[in-house]
């Protein structure tokens, strides 16, 4: 059986990825393990500028650190009206620890008033693979939506409650869990990383 790690601490994503990658994991007889499967406790510093640069920080990390295949998600919330924040710094705003029924009315409060044009955002997921012999490759993933006017929805984790997507009158939080690991930019970005190592034969 093959080792792959997925760099994140995140079980929330985690959830998500293994669902995305379930049959790619059976097909090609691969173990995914978390940061925290692997027994790795590390403080990696994201201090890249765009999702591409962090996301190839944390998996070449993880990659020196244990000689595996390893695969790292960045990924964020861009808000145009706010200059596409929080985008890199998305989980350290208003603070790493602060609840998301309080960053998520925050930004609600940020565009009281502010008419629905202006209100688009994006979900943007970059996931890096790094190899064994030191190549990295990268794939990027979005979902285009607009900041709720209330918060809404069960589902999901983060600012799920305040993403609306149009096309599905509702956030990302009340979709079912199967049906936004299909249309998020996690899924769209997973995706193309698999069809990716697929078709150039990484795994083999
Ligand atoms: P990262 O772990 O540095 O990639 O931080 C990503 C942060 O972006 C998360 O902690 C959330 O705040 C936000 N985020 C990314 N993807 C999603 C999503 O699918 N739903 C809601 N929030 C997300």
């Amino acid at each position: 059986m093959m080792r792959i790690i997925f760099a994140t601490g995140n079980e929330g994503k985690m959830d998500e990825i293994r669902a995305i990658m379930k049959d790619f994991l059976i097909k090609h007889d691969i173990e995914l393990l978390s940061l925290k499967d692997a027994g790795i406790d590390v403080d990696i510093v994201e201090d890249g500028s765009t999702f591409e640069e962090n996301a190839i920080i944390k998996a070449e990390a993880i990659a020196k650190l244990t000689g595996d295949i390893v695969l790292a998600d960045d990924s964020g919330l861009e808000v145009d009206y706010l200059d596409k924040a929080p985008g890199i710094y998305s989980a350290r705003f208003l603070g790493e620890d602060t609840p998301y029924s309080i960053k998520n009315q925050h930004i609600i409060d940020q565009l009281d008033g502010v008419e629905e044009e202006k209100r688009s955002a994006r979900f943007v997921c970059v996931i890096a693979c790094a190899m064994p012999d030191g190549e990295v490759v990268a794939e990027r993933g979005t979902i285009e939506g607009r900041i709720a006017h209330k918060i809404a929805g069960v589902h999901g984790f983060g600012y799920d409650p305040i993403f609306y997507v149009p096309e599905y009158e509702c956030t990302t939080a009340e979709l079912t869990p199967d049906k936004k690991n299909e249309v998020s930019h996690r899924g769209r970005a997973l995706v193309k990383m698999m069809d990716r190592l697929d078709r150039e034969g990484r795994l083999c």
